[in-house]
């Protein structure tokens, strides 16, 4: 298929570069890390060899996130989307950009949304999980009671919040112990993250700002596979949820929520993601540089789904929900 949107394709600065250590072996980091900080040469040739017309780009994972001091997350964020703006403006009709945020101050993070959205031209934010903040030694998370105002700045700008993954701290790993290979993509991410989806369900924020909309990568983490179980666990008891959120989980899951095919390419999973949350809510991605854009499109472009859906996941649903005027 030609003509298609990858949402969650990331690059690096060369100071966070080293934060994408680690994720893959050690004999690859030369091609992952020049993978990493180009972006006008062979993503280019990759993007038009694949069918891809066009990536909204977002930096490395943890990054700002991990950067306990919020001045410092803040100058971080904007040196990131200052450059990631720079390298647009060579290819407005290739390039487009998601926001960096320094979470770590809901109101520093509300300023640079705004700042990015209303001066830069960004399409929405990407920000990589939980952020580190002194005082907090397991990192806060955007339920929490302080971070509604923020969620208030993002429904009114109405643009998408990609929530990325990032592993737990050492600390919150426990479980873990032993099996560091379960680190990463390979699960830790997953459910690291589709813990912090939950919550936000959970929280009611999506009462208060119903025009919310909060895109998860990897088919959505695992969720699509357990919403049913989640709000129907122990069916005969009746007992209510114990939660502040008004309606089941599964509601706010299929009306606030997208996800994307990013380093999931799996036609049985891609089945179950739009029986759950239907093929509107789903949206092509890659991965790239961490997954292979030949991998992403020649699974995506045969896949077996109807030639409709093909067409709203690859493309149009993402021009609708970025609304990127194409
Ligand atoms: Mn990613």
């Amino acid at each position: 298929m030609q003509g298609k949107i990858g949402l969650e394709e990331h690059f690096a600065l060369e100071e966070t570069l080293k934060d994408s250590a680690g994720y893959l072996p050690e004999k690859v980091w030369t091609e992952l890390g020049s993978r990493l900080l180009d972006i006008q040469d062979r993503r280019i040739r990759e993007m038009d060899a694949n069918g891809v017309e066009m990536m909204l780009l977002s930096l490395n994972a943890p990054t700002v996130q991990a950067i306990p001091d919020p001045k410092m997350a803040n100058a971080l964020s904007r040196r990131a989307n200052d450059y990631l703006a720079e390298q647009i403006a060579k290819r407005p009709g290739r390039l487009q950009g998601l926001a960096a945020l320094p979470m770590q101050d809901p109101d520093l993070a509300s300023r640079e949304l705004e700042r990015c959205v209303t001066q830069l031209g960004f399409k929405g934010a990407l920000v990589n999980g939980f952020s580190e903040i002194s005082g907090s030694p397991s990192g806060v998370y955007y339920d929490l009671p302080q971070y509604w105002p923020f969620w208030g700045v993002v429904e009114s700008l109405g643009v998408p919040f990609y929530l990325h993954p990032r592993n737990p701290l050492p600390k919150d790993s426990a479980i873990y112990e032993g099996h560091p290979w379960l680190m990463g993509p390979t699960w830790a991410f997953g459910q690291e993250t589709a813990v912090h989806a939950l919550r936000l369900m959970a929280s009611g924020l999506f009462d208060k700002y119903p025009q919310l909309a909060v895109v998860l990568g990897h088919m959505g983490e695992g969720l699509p596979y357990s919403m049913w179980r989640i709000d129907n666990r122990n069916g005969w008891t009746k007992a209510p949820p114990a939660y502040p959120a008004k309606r089941p989980l599964g509601e706010y899951f299929q009306e606030n929520f997208y996800l994307t095919t990013s380093g999931n390419f799996r036609t049985q999973t891609l089945i179950d993601a739009i029986l759950e949350i239907g093929a509107d809510r789903i949206l092509f991605s890659t991965d790239w540089p961490f997954e292979n854009v030949d991998h992403a499109a020649n699974w995506f472009d045969v896949a077996s789904i109807s030639e409709h859906d093909r067409i709203k996941i690859g493309r149009t649903n993402a021009v609708k929900l970025f609304r990127l005027g194409i």
